[in-house]
């Protein structure tokens, strides 16, 4: 019988060896190692990993077992020299059907409140913590997320964005290793990262519309986000 690696293309090697993944003789050991190795390093830190080989490597990563779920992966969407760049959790069942983040009733709540700070959609960059759909929209585990970390890093190493606005718990928790809940982490600059880019969080759009009242808060973090960069921009 035919080990998979072997099918592998010339392209999928290569992606996989910017990955510093390696090629394994055996699944079993092939398996074991994408669950146990954290991608973060390698990923983050490898120069040669540009858009069209960072794109692909998500699209066809294994690294969890969200993988088997999905119906095809979210990378990201918007602007690649955007100055804000929007993080969220996960997708969810549109995200996955449509292959585009903040998608639905919470990504239209996410685009007004863009406009309210002079933003279209397309001039932010968006993306997730995790590129596949948890079952049930279930929140992602600690596991999925150090697995697929390194492809949100690289994502922002390659646009060096002047902003990050986490929104929701899930998101700031994660970017800032810090597990505490929502309400104590906005109302202030964050930093992140070896860059130190400013990190503002806020509520996730599907709360608010669960909890409108919480939107005069949202609006308040968006306009410190504002403040933020053009303080920045000098
Ligand atoms: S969630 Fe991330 S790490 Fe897991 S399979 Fe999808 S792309 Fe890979």
């Amino acid at each position: 019988m035919s080990d998979g690696i072997d099918a592998l293309s010339t392209q999928q090697r290569r992606t996989l060896d910017l990955l510093d993944v390696g090629l394994w003789q055996h699944r079993a050991r092939a398996l074991d190692r994408m669950r146990s190795d954290s991608p973060d390093q390698s990923v983050a830190e490898n120069p040669e990993l540009d858009w069209q080989t960072l794109e692909n490597a998500v699209a066809s990563c294994v690294r969890c077992p969200l993988h088997e779920g999905r119906t095809q992966t979210v990378f990201g969407v918007g602007n690649r020299k955007a100055s804000w760049m929007v993080i969220g959790e996960a997708p969810g069942a549109e995200e996955d059907r449509q292959g585009e983040p903040f998608v639905g009733r919470a990504g239209q709540l996410l685009n007004e409140m863009l406009r309210a700070v002079g933003l279209a959609r397309g001039d932010v960059y968006i993306a997730n913590i995790l590129k596949c759909r948890p079952p049930q929209n279930r929140d992602p585990r600690p596991e999925e997320i150090d697995a697929c970390s390194g492809y949100l890093r690289r994502q922002v190493d390659l646009i060096g964005p002047g902003l990050l606005l986490a929104v929701g718990r899930i998101a700031a928790q994660a970017l800032l290793g810090d597990s505490s809940p929502v309400g104590r982490l906005r109302g202030r600059v964050h930093r992140y990262g070896p860059a130190d880019i400013p990190l503002v969080v806020t509520y996730h759009p599907a709360y608010l519309l669960r909890s409108p009242l919480q939107k005069r808060k949202a609006w308040s973090d968006l306009c410190l986000a504002r403040r933020q960069l053009e303080e920045n921009l000098g």
